[in-house]
């Protein structure tokens, strides 16, 4: 089939693998996301818009930083919590750090996803439709907000990219020592490339994500729809209890960078320096009651099995429940405020793996 140049052109633009097409370098390497459209060696702001639906629309801010040299194209994603704001706070600082000079391919930088949740500070969910944003991927583009925010952003964001890095953390009601996930799938290169990824990053904790977990009806998460899709990707997490501290922002900022250098996209100099890292598998301790928790360790502690945790006691002072480790863990997070809810989570803990000695750093 013959197509004119224009045509050609056209229809590349909008693919990632558009360098290979036989069209004009520069315009064939133009990255274009909802609004923002960046030539090769520039940088564009706009927004994604979200279109109205059975509740309102809104817009999602996006940079693109497209780099002087061509390469594959990573999507970085805050704010599905919106009140993560570590995230947040360590992508606004990126997209003003990262020059189209330093760059081979592209960056797309979606700063704060769910603009309600952090206007409103709520945990966990949009506040629109009480919908959490990290459980509808795909999306639809006929539900509520939270579930067309979501088509947006696998459609235009996801499908587009060739690796994505999805950050989250410190969410009002969590206590958090930084750690990241490795999500396995049957897929090896998506694998490897993920391991390669999250080890570059550097947090001190690597959660691996047990395999049988990507499943049928598993996928709903932005990273287990983006593996299932065949982009490798992370999740990082830091920040602590609707705040951060300047270790927060300089551990995600860095990491993301080592993360870019390792994957041949951050020409900057040398090499950062990487944490010793430890894989371990995690599990989440929910209120054996409802009242008020009073913590008795902190994030990051190391614990033994059997060891008290916390406890939780009525509001005239008597106590209901005690909580132990149930195995040799550390405090991933907890609880940062004195409700608890009886089935809710009180801890989050990960247990390190046998062979940790062993594992790939
Ligand atoms: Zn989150």
């Amino acid at each position: 089939m013959i197509r004119s140049r224009f045509l050609a052109v056209a229809a590349a633009a909008s693919l990632p693998w558009a360098g290979t097409a036989q069209v004009s370098p520069e315009r064939s390497r133009t990255v274009s996301v909802g609004s923002a459209s960046a030539g090769a060696g520039t940088i564009a702001y706009g927004v994604l818009p979200v279109p109205p639906g059975r509740d309102p629309g809104y817009q999602i801010p996006v940079t693109v930083i497209n780099g002087t040299r061509a390469g594959p194209r990573i999507a970085l994603v805050a704010g599905l919590h919106g009140a993560e704001f570590a995230g947040i706070v360590a992508l606004q600082k990126l997209a003003s750090a990262l020059k189209p000079d330093q760059i081979a391919g592209s960056v797309v930088i979606i700063p704060v996803a769910n603009v309600a949740g952090f206007e409103q500070r709520a945990a966990r969910v949009n506040p629109v439709d009480g919908k959490n944003m990290n459980r509808f991927f795909p999306g639809s583009p006929v539900g509520t907000q939270t579930e067309r925010a979501s088509h947006v952003l696998a459609r235009d964001v996801l499908e587009q990219a060739d690796y994505v890095i999805d950050y989250h953390g410190g969410d009002i009601d969590e206590d958090q020592h930084p750690y990241s996930y490795w999500i396995r799938s049957a897929d090896s290169r998506v694998t490897e490339s993920g391991r390669q990824m999250v080890a570059a990053f550097g947090l001190p904790y690597i959660i691996e994500f047990p395999l049988t977990d990507l499943g049928p009806g598993k996928t709903n998460l932005l990273p287990t729809h983006a593996i299932a899709r065949g982009k490798p990707t992370i999740t990082v997490d830091a920040g602590r209890a609707g705040t951060y501290t300047d270790e927060d922002i300089a551990l995600l900022v860095d990491g993301t960078k080592r993360t870019l250098r390792r994957l041949g996209m951050l020409i900057d100099g040398g090499p950062v320096p990487l944490r010793r890292q430890a894989h371990v598998t995690a599990q989440t301790l929910n209120s054996p009651a409802t009242g008020l928790f009073f913590p008795a360790v902190r994030r990051g502690q190391r614990v033994t099995k059997g060891q008290t945790l916390g406890r939780v006691a009525d509001f005239y002072g008597k106590d209901l429940a005690t909580v132990v480790a149930p195995a040799n863990a550390v405090i991933l997070y907890l609880n940062a405020t004195p409700s608890a809810v009886q089935g809710q989570q009180l801890f989050f803990i990960g247990t390190p793996l046998a062979d940790e000695a062993t594992r790939p750093r």
